[in-house]
């Protein structure tokens, strides 16, 4: 089954992606974590990646795209996947089309996870995640342990520097120009399937679960 996750950044996405991963026994590829991997590692991707991702930027789509052909090949990857943060653009969107046409399959799914802007930034402010090995956390949603660690590594908890009100706002302005319009994108594949992302984590999963079967 291969799945794409759309919504705003903040929608809960994530989380349901890997909820979503661990169900249906396939890979959750987000390639937000990919970029951060990288930029920890300080890898040429991580440091040409950084520029864009501290801004509230789309890093390049060439860049991008490569960086998931890549992923793809792995041997986990050749049955199905939930990928997560990424297309984020139609050509994006475009190029694994065409990757997955040449390879004769297609996306199953586009679930959409539905958030009002102005749930979003409010939201994002309680977002945490540990520095060292990248869990993320929400002070009223999944709150860790103890306040500040990291409840899988005991590592410290920030609020990332894309996190952060200023860069949220433009992420959003980023959201709506560049990434929105793939909603129209997969409905018009008859793949799309929208779910109400201001209900409770479980609830969102439920209604997921309806849509890609138990
Ligand atoms: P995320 O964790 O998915 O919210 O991604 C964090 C940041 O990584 C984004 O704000 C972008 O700067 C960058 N990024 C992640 N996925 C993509 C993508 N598919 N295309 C371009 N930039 C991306």
């Amino acid at each position: 089954m291969r799945i794409v996750m759309l919504g705003a950044p903040g929608a809960g996405k994530g989380t349901q992606a890997k909820k979503i991963a661990a169900k249906y026994g396939i890979p959750h590829i987000s390639t937000g974590d990919i970029f951060r991997a990288n930029i920890k590692n300080g890898t040429e991707l991580g440091k040409k990646a950084k520029s864009y991702m501290d801004q509230g930027m789309l890093v390049p789509d060439e860049l991008t795209v490569s960086l998931v052909m890549d992923r793809f090949q792995e041997p986990d990857a050749q049955k199905g996947y939930v990928l997560d943060g990424f297309p984020r653009t139609i050509p994006q969107a475009e190029s694994l089309d065409a990757a997955l046409k040449e390879s004769g399959s297609q996306i199953d799914f586009a679930v959409n996870v539905d958030v009002p802007d102005e749930n979003i930034v409010k939201r994002m402010s309680g977002r945490r995640a540990c520095v060292k090995c990248g869990a993320t956390y929400h002070l009223q949603y999944a709150a860790p342990e103890k306040d500040g660690i990291c409840d899988s590594c005991g590592e410290n908890l920030i609020l990332r520097d894309d996190d952060k009100p200023e860069t949220v706002e433009k992420r959003l302005k980023v959201y709506h120009e560049q990434t929105q319009p793939l909603i129209d994108y997969y409905a018009q594949k008859n793949v799309l399937r929208e779910v109400d992302g201001t209900l409770g984590l479980d609830e969102v999963f439920s209604q997921i679960t309806a849509i890609l079967g138990e």
